[in-house]
């Protein structure tokens, strides 16, 4: 028997073949040649999956919270105003980094956990006024809710603030377009929807994000993360020069640059469609199935991760059969639910055999845990949203 697990978690995910194999390829010098070729190209290609050809990619040894460390420490001085949207534990996260650079931050809470603010509720807050920065998870993979990105960014822009996306459970699966919708950063990490494994933090800074960062009047407060050190090395790697500040994970950024590949070879708007077919056909298994999601409204869950209250009666020991069945799906995170709830991740190269796979693995955890439901109910809900097409 094939004792290998179908790995279902928003992040890290189940990896194509091309990029596992450009993991394993022999290590080269950070200076070499071909490694100089994929890291320029690996550069151009951020630009373009992010949809922002004006903007400054930053490709950097770390996970997503380096990321979110690095788009804090440039853009905040002590004292500056920041307004967090926040939707669950990457928004608290958010805060915590934030303030250990001297941001005083002001929040949005969704009125409960599993929903989103409102716009009205957001441009209220903005109101209160003088915010340098705006926060917001484009998708929180503790509550599985995302936020409507594109009219945030619109509004943080209307009042003045810098818009800050923490796209790291959605780049390249939900649908972000940084240029046009105006966001002046956004970030994320190679394990999630980029599908490369995890050891990478990735931004793309707009010129209003650059412009702020050079009239700072106060020193970046962290060595490893400042732009002053890492810009001119995305510039000379992107002009095909050798250059050195920290040695680049070379066996990472060569896979990088492999799965960027992929994911312009799909398409951006295809690969967002994609995402949210195979989306609507787990969470109508869900449903079939008589389980409750954390998200309260269809309009604020993701199509990166769909996240499932365990049925009356059920709890998380129907993972591990679920798991035995030959599928990993993960716990809770959010702190107030995390006994009542899984999350399932579906991004990246995931098909609708994966999401199968994964109903029926659901289907047999909860059959061994003595739950009483029609087998085949959520296999059959799925496959009718997949059969409709995209
Ligand atoms: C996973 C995640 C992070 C943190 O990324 P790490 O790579 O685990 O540091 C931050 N924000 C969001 C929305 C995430 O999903």
């Amino acid at each position: 028997m094939k004792g290998r697990k179908l790995l279902m978690i928003p992040g890290p995910i189940e990896f194509t073949p091309e990029v596992l194999q450009a993991m394993g390829a022999p290590t080269t010098s950070h200076v070499a040649p071909n490694f100089i070729a994929a890291f320029g190209q690996a550069l151009e290609r951020l630009r373009q999956v992010f949809l922002c050809p004006d903007g400054q990619p930053f490709i950097v040894a770390g996970s997503g919270t380096l990321a979110m460390d690095m788009a804090a420490a440039n853009l905040v001085e002590p004292g500056d105003r920041v307004l967090v949207v926040n939707t669950g534990v990457f928004g608290d996260r958010f805060v915590a980094i934030l303030e250990r650079y001297g941001a005083t931050v002001a929040q949005v809470r969704a009125p409960a956990i599993g929903d989103a603010p409102s716009l009205e509720e957001v441009e209220e807050a903005l109101k209160g006024g003088g915010y340098k920065l705006m926060t917001v998870t484009h998708v929180d993979t503790s509550t599985g809710v995302a936020v409507e990105v594109k009219g945030l960014a619109a509004l943080g822009r209307a009042y003045g603030a810098l818009v800050v996306v923490d796209g790291v459970c959605a780049v390249a699966g939900e649908e972000m377009r940084q240029g046009e919708w105006g966001i002046d950063l956004a970030l994320t990490a190679s394990q999630k929807a980029i599908g490369v494994p995890p050891g990478l933090a990735l931004l793309v800074a707009g010129p209003r994000a650059m412009e702020a960062f050079r009239r700072r009047k106060s020193p970046v407060g962290s060595y490893y993360v400042d732009w002053a050190n890492w810009l001119p090395i995305m510039e000379a790697y992107e002009a095909r020069q050798p250059s050195y500040f920290g040695t680049p994970p070379v066996n990472l950024i060569g896979a990088l640059n492999v799965s960027l590949g992929q994911i312009l070879e799909e398409g951006m708007e295809a690969r967002s469609a994609r995402h949210r077919r195979l989306s609507e056909a787990l969470k109508a298994a869900v449903a079939a199935l008589g389980m409750e999601q954390v998200p309260v409204r269809p309009e604020v869950a993701a199509n990166t991760l769909t996240a499932p209250y365990f049925p009356e009666g059920v709890d998380r020991g129907v993972l591990a059969y679920a798991k035995e069945a030959g599928v990993i799906v993960a716990g809770g995170l959010h702190p107030a639910i995390k006994d009542r709830y899984f999350r399932v991740g579906h991004m990246g190269a995931v098909s609708a055999s994966d999401i199968l796979a994964t109903v029926g693995a659901i289907e047999q955890g909860l059959a061994q845990v003595g739950y009483r439901f029609e087998p085949g109910a959520g296999l059959a809900a799925a496959q009718a949203v997949l059969a409709r097409g995209t």
